[in-house]
């Protein structure tokens, strides 16, 4: 992209402006919006620095610079605040904008911290015995019931994150599905360690994808160790993806396809998360995250201090960041393990907006969220697809919705969705005290 940025940019679906003193949008001279315009869906994530809303005499009134683009890519956090809004304002029904989908529970690696521990450990006799076996044409089912709820809703391009509760690679109709996903003009997201991803499937992802992303347990030696297999090491997991970039170049879909590689905080990381991300910028990917683990059940935070020189690498590593390389770290640099305890009641949401947004979907069975004791809990399911088609209307009807979403938190100890969930609430006090007509933009950098 030539297009070249000064300072920053508020961007709209029909303005292009600037933030002024007061908190005043002026409008940009036509050319220099039209740079901005041109922008592809990935461009325009990769220049995401926040976001803002402003009133009818264009005062911002809100502005959030803390969410990562990659954490909605394709979508971004406007498509969440514009559809509460419209919610709020007009009683609009909330679409399904994202849907997780967990179709694997077994994975080829054995890592000590696994997030999806309670989806490999899965107590499988408390649900119906074909419910984790599903077959092309109930997954399709399934998926066209999504696409079509979330339509009659206004919302079109419906995120579909495949992660596997385990590794996602295994599901063996995958590449179909991805291809079926696309014409229904859902956006899949994958996630894996690829590990068991052959050229066949890396062709369908490639084609078929918005964004893939690439665990690494650890980095160089340190991944195998992390994994405890040593089928699939750190040299694979490189290789794989300079094959998918080159793939990506060859399919022509450099400016689409967002390709990406996550990385846990480590011990033994200590000065290495900057040369891991050289590499990483080296090959062509898009985006670095380098995420902090769950703290172990039974342990403090403060058992697992960052030190200084993984702070001092974390921040070298950001300085790899341009328009076309996002580097993401955690937020607080202060331990190396985070809580997802609720701290403080007062302050969380007393309904729980993810129930609306962003279910998970695992077997056939549609979830609020991960959260185990919330998960496991049949009261709290928002229903089984028996046939697939047409039975999200069924099941998530308006009444129903509305009780799993008010039951919830109050019987939430920590929260998977907590940051989404605070903001949204953020969102909807704004929007309950500020009556009028309000306009959101995007912060391009
Ligand atoms: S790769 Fe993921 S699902 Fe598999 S053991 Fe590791 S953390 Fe768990
Ligand atoms: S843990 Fe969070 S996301 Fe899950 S049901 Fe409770 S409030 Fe909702």
């Amino acid at each position: 992209m030539t297009f070249e940025f000064h300072g920053e940019y508020l961007v709209s679906n029909d303005q292009i402006g600037r933030l002024s003193k007061g908190g005043i949008v002026s409008r940009l001279q036509r050319e220099e919006g039209l740079g901005i315009r041109d922008l592809s869906n990935k461009e325009r994530a990769l220049h995401f620095n926040g976001f803002v809303v402003t009133d009818e005499q264009n005062n911002v009134i809100f502005e959030d610079r803390k969410r990562y683009a990659p954490h909605f890519f394709p979508l971004s956090v406007l498509d969440y605040a514009k559809a509460l809004y419209q919610f709020e304002r007009s009683g609009q029904q909330i679409p399904i904008l994202s849907i997780d989908s967990h179709d694997v529970l077994k994975c080829d690696f054995k890592c000590q911290d696994c997030l999806s521990s309670h989806g490999t450990s899965f107590p499988f006799k408390t649900f119906p015995p074909d419910n984790f076996k599903m077959d092309l044409e109930t997954y399709k089912a399934i998926l066209q019931s999504v696409a079509d709820y979330s339509r009659k809703r206004g919302f079109v391009g419906v995120r579909f994150e495949q992660s596997g509760e385990g590794n996602p690679d295994y599901y063996k109709h995958r590449k179909q599905l991805l291809g079926h996903a696309k014409e229904l003009g859902m956006r899949s997201v994958y996630v894996s360690t690829g590990s068991k991803i052959d050229d066949s499937l890396m062709r369908a992802l490639v084609e078929n994808s918005s964004f893939i992303r690439i665990s690494f347990p650890g980095i160089g030696e340190s991944y195998q160790r992390y994994s405890r297999q040593d089928s699939f090491t750190y040299d694979h997991a490189i290789n794989l993806l300079k094959k998918m970039v080159r793939e990506r170049e060859k399919l022509g879909r450099s400016r689409d396809l967002m390709i990406g590689a996550r990385v846990a905080l480590r011990e033994d990381h200590g000065d290495s998360y900057s040369s891991f991300g050289s590499i990483l910028k080296g090959l062509g990917l898009d985006v670095m995250q380098v995420v902090k683990i769950l703290v172990p059940e039974g342990r403090k935070r403060s058992e697992f201090p960052l030190s200084r020189k993984d702070k001092t690498d974390l921040e070298k590593t950001t300085e790899l960041e341009n328009g076309e390389f996002n580097v993401t770290i955690p937020h607080k640099l202060d331990y190396m393990v985070y809580s997802r305890e609720i701290e403080d009641r007062s302050e969380f949401p007393s309904q729980c907006f993810s129930a609306l947004f962003q279910p998970v979907l695992t077997g056939r069975s549609l979830f609020v969220c991960t959260i185990s004791n919330v998960m496991y809990d049949h009261n709290l399911r928002l229903g089984t697809f028996e046939k697939g088609e047409g039975e999200l209307e069924k099941f998530l009807t308006p009444t129903n919705v509305r009780q799993v979403m008010k039951g919830i938190p109050a019987r939430c100890n920590c929260c998977s969705n907590i940051y989404d969930n605070m903001l949204l609430f953020s969102l909807q006090k704004l929007f309950r005290k500020n009556r009028g007509k309000l306009k959101f933009y995007e912060i391009i950098k």
